[in-house]
């Protein structure tokens, strides 16, 4: 087994693809397959592009023959918008790549009351939280690269409601979130290190956010995050 379909690597262009075109490879891409990878001409590669098609590639001289669809399918039959309190740098951007793997469409970065984290260079932040999405995709072969908004106050968030809408609160004793009852659409909320603040709770459920556990422990956020995206990939990944 060469691993050839799952083994490969895989890059997005901005461009609209066609058959047999020579598409010219932007400067990461090139430094990526010549020097990280150190692969030579005729090297087999995939390509998404602009309008989510994934095509095979073959590295030619520098440049990329696009010489065949891939017709295969690596989204989720729902989409998960996961509002994520501003939590400690590296916990939230290992959050990103997580339920970017498993298969999330939406990532709401959320300043919520007891967030920690203030940012401050926002364009520098979101371009690196871009770029590890961008890298979690590639990697899990993602048909589409999940979106970050800026980064939301409670305000906010009333645009990203779904069909379905949860807030994860330890403090309720109410019941584990319904996984398997949930279609089409869904939105969940996920507390920063501290906690919420009640008042936040209250204000999410006038905006038709419901509460549910996440199981008798108390989870870290990013843990509680995780958690969240990979039962649902569970259910729907069938
Ligand atoms: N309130 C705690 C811990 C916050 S845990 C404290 O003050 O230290 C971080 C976030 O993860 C919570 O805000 C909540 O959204 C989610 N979470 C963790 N464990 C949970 C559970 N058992 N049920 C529901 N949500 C949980």
């Amino acid at each position: 087994m060469h691993g050839i379909i799952f083994g490969m690597q895989q890059y997005f262009t901005n461009e609209e693809l066609e058959l047999n075109q020579l598409l010219k490879l932007d400067e990461n891409t090139v430094h990526h397959i010549t020097n990280v990878l150190r692969k030579k001409d005729g090297y087999i590669f995939r390509m998404v592009d602009k309008s989510n098609k994934c095509y095979l590639c073959k590295l030619e001289d520098f440049m990329a023959r696009v010489i065949s669809v891939v017709e295969e399918d690596h989204e989720l039959d729902i989409d998960v918008t996961i509002v994520l309190s501003l939590i400690k740098n590296d916990k939230f951007e290992l959050a990103l790549q997580k339920l970017t793997e498993l298969g999330v469409k939406r990532i709401v970065p959320y300043v919520a009351n007891r967030s920690v984290i203030k940012i401050k260079d926002e364009k520098h932040k979101l371009e690196r939280f871009r770029k590890i999405v961008k890298e979690a995709s590639e990697q899990s072969h993602r048909d589409i690269i999940p979106e970050i908004t800026s980064p939301a106050t409670i305000r906010d968030l009333e645009k990203y409601l779904s069909k379905y809408n949860y807030v994860a609160y330890e403090k309720h004793n109410g019941s584990m979130l319904p996984f398997s009852e949930i279609d089409n659409s869904v939105t969940i909320i996920i507390g920063p290190e501290g906690g919420f603040e009640l008042s936040e709770v209250e204000s999410f459920e006038k905006m038709g956010f419901e509460c549910c556990s996440l199981g008798k422990r108390i989870l870290r956020a990013e843990t509680a995050a995780m958690f969240v995206m990979a039962n649902i990939t569970g259910v729907f990944d069938k």
